[in-house]
């Protein structure tokens, strides 16, 4: 039986950039890239820099929530595990990834970043809301519903 498109979903790969088709049954799974191999949903957080950013998030038809933050900041490395908690809570339903500001000030600069962290959500590439401050697993969870 043919699969209906509806019942699959884009996932950008963020190793190589390529655009993957996968059912929507099948994205709990461990999906990996037909290009690289490399998983396309880990259910770990995933950094994206200036570079492939808008690719990915422009091109993955999942709810994505961004971390933006910096290594020198102490509420970002605080919230650090319970980003990785929701995102493993998410797994296959949605996308959390990180970017650096200091590293890649041309994004940071784009969603007018003021503070950190902030956590915004997009759907493909539209932003749907933001809270900046740290939050608990639970309300990153709610973010990406
Ligand atoms: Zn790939």
């Amino acid at each position: 039986m043919r699969v209906m498109e509806s019942n699959s979903r884009h996932v950008a790969c963020v190793h190589c950039g390529a655009v993957n088709r996968v059912p929507a049954e099948r994205l709990g799974d461990d999906p990996t890239c037909g290009r690289c191999s490399q998983p396309l949903l880990s259910g770990a957080p995933v950094e994206l820099t200036d570079a492939n950013f808008d690719a990915v998030v422009g091109k993955t038809e999942l709810p994505v929530v961004v971390d933006f933050w910096a290594t020198w900041c102490g509420p970002c490395r605080a919230m650090a595990p319970a980003f990785a908690q929701a995102a493993a809570q998410m797994k296959g339903r949605a996308l959390f990834v990180k970017l650096d500001t200091d590293a890649n000030p041309r994004t940071a600069g784009r969603f007018g970043i003021r503070s950190i962290p902030t956590l915004v959500r997009l759907d493909r590439g539209q932003e749907l809301r933001r809270q900046s401050g740290a939050l608990p697993a639970a309300q990153i969870v709610a973010l990406a519903r």
